[in-house]
């Protein structure tokens, strides 16, 4: 049976938990370990879907079509492990279920509790589709002390109870601040985030404590003392300058190794860390760099592109590169020509990314005509690649009015809703005004790519499958007309209805598809499509 480790976070957010969690994780897999992750998001709405990313940042979207927290973008770049929805669970969704069956009489007659009807889903769903696994790591949303999580912190001490103490751990993460005027850390904000959840019937077997300056012997031996903790498993967590740093720095401070030990586990070999070195070692000796504008719209907030950020680190790793990204405000490019040409000419490449709504639209698609006539290497991904389309409608077609359906009524629907599409269910239908959460085309699906197109030699296959969420869809009825612009599209959906990529053949790096291969991009192994258009910037700033 695989052994739980429940991981919670204190005194603030934003501690890095998540990154906590991966790096555990993915020290466990070095030592030959099949783990798995999951995240448990105290709020209210079924999931992160119909949420802003200025909220809650990006929407991670697994094969099986779950709309998921950005933290499982971790997970899953971190360990290779492919994130499912049964990784992620919010109160919502929990809500949600046993509301439905008490409406069905399920209970009957019972009176339904937060105890022990709600922390009884909670468990269900922590222990569910865990066979073969040795470790399952699962992240507390949140911070000790929220209402909220309250459950799922009662959720997990019955857990420790049902499972035994040689199946369950417990890690918990806190702050270590720096007062600079008394020029001391100090472990006190630690000492009472402990106590709290002590007095929820808690005890952590292993602390990390994130601090800006190294954890002096004497602060790690009181935090030891005060909070019940052995002195070697208060683990200080310094910043990294990369995230891909944290699972060797976790190690050296020995996460892994008190981790196990708390298990009664003592590991009789070292991690195989090869694969970490080589990434760290790629990150800090580049042999170049590259700048790529992103021009989109929420470049306020870079939590809102988690994953397309990490996908160009990874293009970079695989070129061994450097790769500045510069987050342009589309708007800004809706004034006049100079500023674009000041603004993109020192760029290599250009990619826009996924969007809703219409605001920027009009500057993504002055960014992809820049890229166009300059034969500057473009990306568009989803929304990017409806907008390349328009842009071609629009200044080389002749079609005056091309839009999208998105943006309002249109003669010229050159994106349009989709209302039917074949999924594993059968067919999907949609219409307009209907829900908006988790209604969307979500999920991997697969596109055929034609045998001599740009993209199908990058990819080095004429099958692939990426994963979606995109409610429009590239109008098939305008494929003539941007293809005579030499707009081709190069990748259908296997039934051929369904536009999945376009590129250019007369361009030197011009691609743009309908999924998001920023989802599958992984350090160790960098997505074809963002090795390749790195490595095309680098052509442009004449690299190589
Ligand atoms: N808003 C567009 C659609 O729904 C694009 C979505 C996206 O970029 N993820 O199709």
């Amino acid at each position: 049976m695989a052994r739980f480790i429940f991981i919670t976070g204190g005194v603030v957010s934003s501690l890095g938990k998540g990154l906590m969690a991966a790096s555990l994780a993915a020290l466990l897999q070095a030592r030959g370990y099949k783990v798995r992750i999951r995240k448990f998001d105290p709020y209210l709405n079924v999931d992160p879907g119909t949420m802003s990313p200025y909220q809650h940042g990006e929407v991670y979207v697994t094969d099986d079509g779950a709309e998921t927290d950005l933290d499982l973008g971790h997970y899953e770049r971190f360990t290779g492990v492919a994130a499912r929805q049964s990784d992620n669970v919010t109160s919502g969704r929990i809500y949600q279920g046993i509301i439905a069956k008490e409406r069905r009489g399920d209970y009957l007659g019972a009176t339904v509790q937060v105890i022990p009807h709600v922390t009884n889903a909670i468990k269900e769903f922590a222990l569910a589709e865990t066979d073969g696994l040795d470790f399952v790591l699962c992240e507390i949303g949140g911070t000790v002390g929220d209402i909220e999580s309250l459950p799922f912190i009662e959720a997990i001490r019955q857990l420790r109870n049902d499972l035994g103490r040689d199946q369950t751990i417990f890690v918990h993460v806190t702050l270590v601040p720096y007062i600079a005027a008394a020029g001391e850390l100090k472990t006190k904000p630690t000492q009472h985030s402990v106590k709290e959840l002590t007095a929820l019937g808690v005890q952590p077997d292993v602390l990390v404590c994130r601090c800006e300056h190294p954890l002096p012997e004497g602060e790690r031996a009181k935090i030891a003392a005060f909070c019940n903790v052995r002195k070697e498993a208060v683990i200080p967590a310094l910043d990294a300058k990369s995230i891909y740093e944290v699972p060797l720095q976790y190690h050296g401070e020995g996460l892994d190794f008190e981790v196990l030990r708390a298990f009664g586990i003592t590991p009789s070999l070292a991690p195989d860390l090869r694969r970490w070195h080589d990434i760290v070692d790629r990150l800090t000796n580049p042999e170049g760099e590259v700048n790529i504008a992103v021009v989109g719209k929420y470049v306020g907030l870079q939590d809102a592109y988690k994953s397309l950020n990490e996908a160009l680190v990874h293009g970079g790793i695989a070129n061994r590169v450097k790769v500045n990204i510069n987050w342009i405000d589309a708007e800004l490019f809706e004034g006049g020509d100079a500023d674009i040409a000041t603004k993109l000419e020192p760029m290599d490449a250009i990619l826009v990314p996924g969007a809703f709504g219409e605001r920027g639209a009009q500057g993504k698609i002055e960014a992809i005509r820049f890229a166009r006539e300059r034969n500057v290497p473009y990306f568009g991904i989803c929304f990017g690649m409806q907008m390349a389309c328009v842009e071609a409608a629009r200044n080389q077609a002749g079609i005056a009015g091309a839009s999208s359906t998105e943006f309002g009524d249109t003669k010229e629907p050159i994106v349009g809703l989709i209302t039917e599409w074949m999924g594993e269910e059968g067919i999907q239908k949609r219409e307009a005004g209907g829900d908006l959460g988790g209604t969307m085309r979500l999920g991997a699906y697969d596109a055929k790519l034609a045998g001599n197109s740009h993209v199908s030699s990058i990819y080095g296959s004429k099958d692939i499958s990426e994963r979606h969420r995109h409610r429009y869809e590239v109008n098939v009825g305008y494929r003539d007309a941007l293809e005579r612009q030499g707009l081709v599209f190069s990748g259908m959906s296997p039934d051929g209805e369904l536009p999945e990529i376009v590129e250019r053949p007369d361009h030197p790096w011009f691609v743009g598809v309908q999924f998001h291969p920023e989802l599958k991009s992984k350090p160790f192994d960098p997505h074809p499509l963002f090795a390749s258009f790195i490595e095309a910037a680098m052509k442009q700033s004449r690299l190589v």
